[in-house]
Order: structure tokens, then C-alpha cells, then sequence
């Protein structure tokens, strides 16, 4: 990625949109619409000064909503270009709110609130489509209670809570317990606010405050004003601290996941969604499972799957490797079934095939291998590119020639094509680049001849 930021035959003109192209092979105009940013991008260093001292939060995108950012962000650390940017539906500035903390915290002057977007017209002879893939919305299937047990997860999101860099950093915290512990720091900052109020009763009257709260329930400071409110403000405080404390004590019994359950083909291989297998979920399933259990030694997964496809050179052994030294079990069976047991944690309804036979497990967290969908707006991106789609809504191409679009001197790549994985997608990546690239040295030698 920094190779690309660096090279001086690439221009980068991210956070764009292509608006119409219009031309053919060799010879296409592009409409890209640069959107505004608020942050001039030449100017910032990327430094993060102004997402530090952001006082509006908002769930981040790449932490796929289990953390947050602030509404000036970088969309994640390695991006590039490493600009900012500010997030126009949650600036309180934008928003029509008194604000610019970052305008003045920024040393390099990059925040501009007047900027707009700009239209701009790039003139080439060939176009790759690499717009990838999206993840499908297991909600969509009601029997795996997605998003209505706290700790079903989407292997994206699992990524995340694996991650250094995520919300959790890479500690595997449930989000049932992650709940809890946000209500707990809410609790003790009402708490704090409250005990506040108190503190000045306090110092006004040098009485304790649970004096005067015992003796306003004995009867005494009716008609004491003030000290009937300080009384109303104790029993208030003391409705924070009762479930403070009891949810403190709860999370004293908080530990890591270590009973994992990977669920394969959610929406692939699925007449009711995608009939196809997506490829890469049987992988990444092997490879959060053996991540997890670096992470804890004691962690044990299970992999409920019709198959485990371990299509290529050394995933077999790699699968195996998994087996042997990572504490995994592969149970060939569909699940049917998500079950909330106790403690939030998810019970697992199964026929395991192989000893004919339905049964449950509980887990501490469940994780869905979803199916690869096409990226969302594909249907627009179609008819503005004119290439055709897929019966999946995939951008189409023939199977003698897998990186043509429907449209002479149009490409595609990677997931945009079909399912893939990051190596077949770097490969196709290359041929695209290949076939683009064709076109390019034609057009030179047409202009070399006309010149002589
Ligand atoms: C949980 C999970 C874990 C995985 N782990 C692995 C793994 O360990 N190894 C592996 O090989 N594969 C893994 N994969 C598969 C891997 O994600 C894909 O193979 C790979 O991302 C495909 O690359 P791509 O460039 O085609 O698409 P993407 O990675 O999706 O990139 C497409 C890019 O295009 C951008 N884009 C979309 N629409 C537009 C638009 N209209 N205009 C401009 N830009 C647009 C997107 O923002 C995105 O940046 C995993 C997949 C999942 C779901
Ligand atoms: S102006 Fe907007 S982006 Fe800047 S600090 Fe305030 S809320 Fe955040
Ligand atoms: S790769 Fe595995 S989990 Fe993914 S669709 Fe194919 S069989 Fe199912």
C-alpha cells in the first residue's frame, strides 16, 4: 500500500467517487467527484491531534461498530494517504453547534469547513474494477439470532476483537461483558456528577450526608428546604451505587472467551442466499481459531461445517496443524439453531453427521463464517461503468478471459469478480494490471508512429 502512495506512475485520488465514463477502449473520460474532506489533504500530517481532542464520538466503521472514533478520524492507521478526515452528520460544527476545537488545535491549518467537493476529468485508455466484496448480513437468517444474543459475532467482527489495534486490543472480551462494563462506567460518572452535589451540601452544612438522609426518613427537616433536596439527592446517589455495585461485583467473574464455536457457509452453499461456496471462510475460520489460541492456550474451537474446504497448496496441513496443536475440532454438521443458555452464553443446536445424532453445546462466544455478497451500490457502479452483472449481481466476465468485463478496455479484479481469496485476488489483481497495460503500450506505439 505504501508503494502505491509512493509510486510516481500511480495517482491516488481516494475518498472519490466515479460519477460517468463515457468513451471506449483507449480512449474513456472519467467523472470523479472528489468529496470534501474538511481537512485539506496536501496540508495534514496525519498527526491526530484533532481526533484526540474531538469531543463527538461515534461507532468506528473499521472496528465494525464494537469501538469508537471521534468525528474527525482516519479511517485506520496504515491508510493511505494518511489525511483525516470529519465526519459531517456527527461534527457538532458542521452540525450548525458552537465547536472548532480541531480548526485550533491543528498546527499544519488543515481543517477547512468551507471546502467543497470538487469534479474532476481523468482522460485514460483502460479501467480496472476492484470494488470487492461486502459481508453478508446474517440477520438475515432468524435461527442464528444474530445481533439479538450479545455473543454471536460475525467473523469480521471477530477479526477486530483479535486485532492489536481493535477495540478490545486483541483481547477476547465478550460483548456481553464488554456491555456491562460500559454500563459500569456510566454508572460512575453519574456517580461522580452526583457525589459532586454532595460534596457541596457538605461543605455548606458540615453534616455527612448519610446523617441527614437517616434523619429526613425519621421524620426531622420537613420544613428544612434544603436539607430535604440533599436528602432527595442521597437516596438518588444511593440508587446509582446499588447497581453499581452489584454490576462490579459481576464483573469481578469476567474472563476472556475461551470456548469458541465457528459456524461455516452462513449464507453461502444456501439456496435461500448464495448457492455458492465463498472460498475463503473455511480458511479464516482455521486461522482465527489458531490466533485465538495463541492468544490464550486454554482457548478450544469447534468448527461446525457440511465440509472444511482447504482448497489449496499446504491449506490441508494447515487445517490438520490447526487439529493437532491449536485444540480444534471439526464437527461435519449444519447447525440449525442458536440458543441463549446461562450467562449470555450462546448453546449450539446441531446434528453431528457422522454419529447421526442432534445435540447442544454451549459456548462462550459464536462466531459466522458469512458468505462473500457483492458490494453494496454494485447495481449503480454497473450502469455507470456499463459492464453487465452476474446472475449473483458479480461483475460479469467470460470464463476464457476471467478478468474482462462485458465492455472492451473494462477490468475487474479481486471479489468484485467472484469470491476469492487475498492471494488469487492479488494474482487476478496482476493480470488485470496486464491486460490494462496492453492497451497502454498500443496506445504509445500509435502516438510514437504518428509523431514519426
Ligand atoms: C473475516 C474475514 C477474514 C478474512 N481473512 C482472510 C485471510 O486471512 N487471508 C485471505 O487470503 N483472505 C481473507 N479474507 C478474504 C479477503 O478479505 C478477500 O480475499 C480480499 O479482501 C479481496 O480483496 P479485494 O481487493 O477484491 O476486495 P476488498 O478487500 O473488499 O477491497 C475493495 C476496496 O474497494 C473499495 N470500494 C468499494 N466500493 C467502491 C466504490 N464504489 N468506489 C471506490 N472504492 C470502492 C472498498 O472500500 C475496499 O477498500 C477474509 C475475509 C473475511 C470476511
Ligand atoms: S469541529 Fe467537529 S470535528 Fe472538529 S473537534 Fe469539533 S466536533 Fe470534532
Ligand atoms: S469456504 Fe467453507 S465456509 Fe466458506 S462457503 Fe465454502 S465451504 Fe462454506
Amino acid at each position: 500500500m505504501l508503494d502505491v502512495g509512493r509510486h510516481p506512475n500511480i495517482e491516488l485520488l481516494a475518498y472519490s467517487d466515479v460519477e460517468k465514463v463515457e468513451g471506449q477502449e483507449g480512449d474513456f473520460t472519467v467523472t470523479v467527484r472528489r468529496k470534501r474532506r474538511y481537512v485539506e489533504e496536501d496540508k495534514c500530517t496525519g498527526c491526530g491531534a484533532c481526533a484526540e481532542k474531538c469531543p463527538s464520538m461515534v461507532p468506528d466503521a473499521f472496528d465494525e461498530g464494537l469501538g469508537s472514533r471521534s468525528a474527525v478520524y482516519s479511517y485506520f492507521a496504515q491508510g493511505i494517504p494518511s489525511t483525516h478526515t470529519i465526519d459531517a452528520d456527527y461534527c457538532r460544527q458542521l452540525q450548525g453547534k458552537k465547536c472548532g476545537i480541531c480548526k485550533k488545535i491543528c498546527q499544519a491549518d488543515a481543517i477547512n469547513f468551507e471546502q467543497e467537493d470538487r469534479i474532476i476529468s481523468l482522460n485514460v485508455g483502460a479501467i480496472i474494477i476492484a470494488v470487492g466484496y461486502d459481508i453478508f448480513d446474517p440477520s438475515q437468517i432468524p435461527e442464528y439470532r444474530f445481533r439479538e444474543l450479545p455473543n454471536v459475532v460475525t467473523a469480521m467482527e471477530f477479526e477486530r476483537l483479535l486485532s492489536a489495534s481493535g477495540p478490545t486490543h486483541g483481547h477476547l472480551d465478550r460483548p456481553s461483558d464488554r456491555a456491562v462494563v460500559a454500563e459500569i462506567e456510566a454508572l460512575k460518572k453519574k456517580a461522580k456528577r452526583s457525589q459532586k452535589t454532595l460534596d457541596r451540601f457538605e461543605k455548606k452544612h458540615d453534616q455527612a450526608s448519610a446523617d441527614v438522609y437517616e434523619k429526613y426518613r425519621q421524620g426531622q427537616y420537613q420544613d428544612d428546604e434544603d436539607r430535604k433536596k440533599w436528602a432527595e439527592q442521597y437516596a438518588a446517589h444511593l440508587e446509582i451505587l446499588e447497581p453499581l455495585e452489584a454490576l462490579q461485583k459481576k464483573a469481578e467473574g469476567f474472563s476472556v472467551a475461551k470456548r469458541l464455536a465457528f459456524i461455516q457457509c452462513v449464507g453461502s452453499r444456501d439456496f435461500r442466499f448464495y448457492p455458492f461456496c465463498s472460498g475463503y471462510c473455511c480458511m479464516h475460520s482455521i486461522k482465527e481459531a489458531i490466533i485465538a489460541h495463541e492468544h490464550g492456550p486454554e482457548t478450544t474451537s469447534t468448527i461446525f461445517g457440511m465440509d472444511i474446504r482447504a482448497v489449496s497448496k499446504g491449506f490441508e496441513e494447515y487445517k490438520i496443524r490447526g487439529g493437532k496443536n491449536s485444540n480444534i475440532t471439526y464437527v461435519r454438521g449444519r447447525v440449525s439453531e442458536i440458543m441463549e443458555g446461562t450467562d449470555h452464553n450462546p448453546v449450539v443446536i446441531y446434528e453431528d453427521t457422522q454419529q447421526r445424532q442432534v445435540k447442544e453445546e454451549a459456548f462462550d462466544m459464536v462466531i459466522l463464517a458469512t458468505a462473500c455478497a457483492p458490494v453494496k451500490g454494485i447495481n449503480e457502479l454497473a450502469k455507470t461503468f456499463g459492464v453487465e452483472l452476474d446472475e449473483y449481481n458479480f461483475i460479469k466476465t467470460s470464463s476464457l478471459s476471467p478478468v474482462d468485463s462485458s465492455v472492451p478496455g473494462i477490468f475487474v479484479c479481486g471479489c468484485a469478480e467472484s469470491p476469492m481469496d487475498v492471494p488469487e485476488s492479488v494474482a487476478q489483481a496482476s493480470s488485470a494490471a496486464e491486460r490494462a497495460a496492453e492497451i497502454a503500450i498500443q496506445l504509445k506505439s500509435e502516438e510514437e508512429k504518428a509523431v514519426a
